[in-house]
C-alpha cells in the first residue's frame, strides 16, 4: 500500500553494454582481469591524451531516451565536473550539465492502487564511470585503500526520476520495469556486477529531503527506502525535525548512515568540455527503430496466447523469461499457452528462487515436455511439481538429467486411468478409518471432505485423479447415508 505522505525519486546510473569505453578504445569487459589493465592515456587522464566520442554508446542512450518517451534535444553537450577524489584520475568527470541528452518522458508501472501510473522522467544524461576504489579492511578503520581505473571512462546513463513514487515497492517496481526495459533494448546486462547504481530521494510531506547515495542493489533499494521511511518517522512522532542531508545504505546492516562530509555543498564549477564538440543527433534520432517493448509484448501475451493479465506482466518482466515461455509455446504446435504460462509464472519461478537458481539452466525442450505430459493429464498437478522438483535438483547436482518421462515412470507417478479399483479401495480404507470426518461430514461441516480427500490422496501418494476421487468419494459418502 502507498505510504502516507511518502515522496521518492530516483537517479539510476546504468552502465551501457558496449565493447569499448565512452571515449577512448579499452575494453570494457574487465571484471574478471586484475586491476589497472583495461587502461590507456585517454581513461587514465594523462595530459594532452584527447577523447573521441563512442558512437555506440549515444546510440544505445539515444534508444533508452526514445523507449522512455523523452525528448531528444537537437543539441546537446559535455561538461567538466570537477572535483578531487582518489578514484576520478582527471580530478573532472566528463558528463552532461546544462545541455542532456533527452529531457522528459515517462515510465509506465503498476501502482500501489493496482492500476497503471506514470513515473514522470527529468531527464536522461550520459557520463563517464569513475574508477573504483577497494578498501583493504573497511573505509573508517582500513589501513590504505586500492584504486582500480578499469571501470573509469565506462559509459553511463543516468536516468533523474520526478518525485513520483509513493512507497518503497513503487521504487521497485519502477526499477524492475526500467531494467526490463533496458535489456528489451540490447543495451543492458543487469548481470554484470555493478552495472546499476541508485541514489534515492526520500521526504515525508513537509519535512526535508535526505538523500541515500550509491544503492548497489535492487533490493538494496527497497531496503534502504523502508528504513528510511520508519526513521524519518520516528523523529517526527518525537517532535524532532528530520535534518536534510546525505546518507549512505549499509548493505550488511540493511541500515542508513549520514555522510560526514557535506556533498552537497560541493560547487563543481562546470564548464564546457573543451576537447569535444556538441552532440547534433535530429536525424540520427529519427532513424532509430525500437524493437518490441514489454507493455507492447505484455498486451501481445494477452491477445495472442490468453494469458491472464498477471501472467502475463510476470513473463515479460523479465526479457529471458518473455523468451523462454515463446519458446515452450512454440514446441507445441497445437498451443499449450495458458497451461505453459500457469507453470512458469506460479511454479518454475518460485521453484527456481528456492534453489537460487536462474532461468538458463532449465532447457526449454524439457520443460515443453513436462507441460506436455500435464497437458494429456498423464499426471496430476502434485506429481507434476514433484517431476519439475526432481529436473532442477538433478541440474543442481550436476546429475545426468532424465526425461520427464523418464521420472513419471521411475517414480511411478503415472495417473491409472479406466481402472479406478485401487481409487475405491483407497476410498473404503479412508471411510472405515475416519468415522469422526464422516460424521462431520454428515453434519454439514465445511472442511470435512477436504480432510477426507487429502487422505485419499495421501493413501494414494498424490497419484489419484481429483475428478475421479471427488466423485468416487461423493459417491460413497452418499451410499454410506442411505
Ligand atoms: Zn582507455
Amino acid at each position: 500500500m502507498a505510504e502516507d505522505g511518502v515522496i521518492v525519486g530516483l537517479e539510476v546510473h546504468c552502465q551501457l553494454d558496449t565493447k569499448s569505453k565512452l571515449f577512448c578504445g579499452c575494453s570494457t569487459d574487465y571484471r574478471s582481469d586484475g586491476p589497472n589493465t583495461h587502461v590507456c592515456p585517454v581513461c587514465l587522464g594523462l595530459p594532452g591524451a584527447m577523447p573521441v566520442i563512442n558512437k555506440r554508446s549515444i546510440d544505445y542512450a539515444m534508444k533508452v531516451a526514445k523507449a522512455l518517451n523523452c525528448r531528444v534535444l537537437p543539441e546537446s553537450e559535455f561538461s567538466r565536473k570537477n572535483y578531487f577524489y582518489p578514484d576520478l584520475d582527471k580530478a573532472y568527470q566528463i558528463t552532461q550539465y546544462d545541455k542532456p541528452l533527452a529531457e522528459g518522458g515517462y515510465l509506465e508501472i503498476e501502482s500501489d492502487e493496482g492500476g497503471e501510473k506514470r513515473v514522470q522522467l527529468t531527464r536522461i544524461h550520459v557520463e563517464e564511470d569513475p574508477g573504483r576504489l577497494v578498501h583493504m579492511g573497511n573505509a573508517e578503520r582500513g589501513r590504505y585503500s586500492l584504486v582500480d581505473y578499469n571501470r573509469a571512462g565506462i559509459p553511463l546513463i543516468e536516468i533523474v526520476s520526478e518525485p513520483d513514487m509513493r512507497s518503497p515497492r513503487e521504487a521497485r517496481k519502477f526499477l524492475n520495469k526500467l531494467r526490463a526495459t533496458l535489456e528489451y533494448l540490447s543495451v543492458f546486462d543487469s548481470e554484470k556486477e555493478g552495472s546499476l547504481r541508485v541514489d534515492a530521494n526520500i521526504s515525508i510531506r513537509g519535512s526535508e529531503r535526505v538523500e541515500i547515495k550509491n544503492i548497489s542493489s535492487y533490493k538494496g533499494v527497497e531496503k534502504a527506502l523502508t528504513f528510511e521511511i520508519t526513521r524519518q518517522k520516528n523523529l517526527l512522532r518525537r517532535g524532532q525535525r528530520v535534518e536534510r542531508e546525505t546518507r549512505h545504505f549499509i548493505e550488511s546492516t540493511g541500515i542508513t548512515q549520514s555522510s560526514r562530509s557535506k556533498e552537497q555543498e560541493h560547487d563543481y564549477r562546470y564548464f564546457p568540455e573543451p576537447d569535444l564538440r556538441p552532440l547534433h543527433v535530429q536525424s540520427w534520432v529519427e532513424d532509430i527503430v525500437l524493437p518490441e517493448l514489454p507493455d507492447a509484448r505484455r498486451e501481445r501475451f494477452i491477445t495472442q496466447y490468453g494469458c491472464s493479465l498477471n501472467h502475463a506482466r510476470t513473463l515479460t518482466g523479465e526479457l529471458k523469461l518473455a523468451n523462454f515461455f515463446e519458446r515452450i509455446v512454440a514446441a507445441d504446435p497445437k498451443g499449450f499457452s495458458t497451461l505453459a504460462a500457469t507453470w512458469i509464472a506460479d511454479t518454475l519461478i518460485g521453484e527456481l528462487n528456492y534453489r537460487s537458481m536462474n532461468l538458463d539452466s532449465m532447457d526449454a525442450a524439457r520443460f515443453a515436455e513436462l507441460v506436455g505430459i500435464l497437458r494429456q493429464e498423464a499426471i496430476t498437478d502434485k506429481s507434476g511439481i514433484e517431476v519439475l522438483r526432481v529436473m532442477l535438483d538433478q541440474l543442481l547436482k550436476n546429475e545426468p538429467p532424465e526425461t520427464p518421462a523418464a521420472i513419471v515412470s521411475r517414480l511411478n507417478l503415472a495417473k491409472s486411468t479406466g481402472d479406478t479399483s485401487a481409487l475405491s479401495a483407497a476410498i473404503n480404507e479412508v471411510i472405515s478409518e475416519n468415522g469422526k470426518a464422516i460424521a462431520d461430514y454428515h453434519a454439514g461441516k465445511s472442511g470435512a471432505l477436504n480432510f477426507l480427500v487429502g487422505q485419499v490422496m495421501k493413501k494414494t501418494r498424490g497419484k489419484a485423479d481429483p475428478g475421479d476421487l471427488n466423485r468416487l468419494l461423493v459417491e460413497a459418502l452418499t451410499q454410506r447415508e442411505v
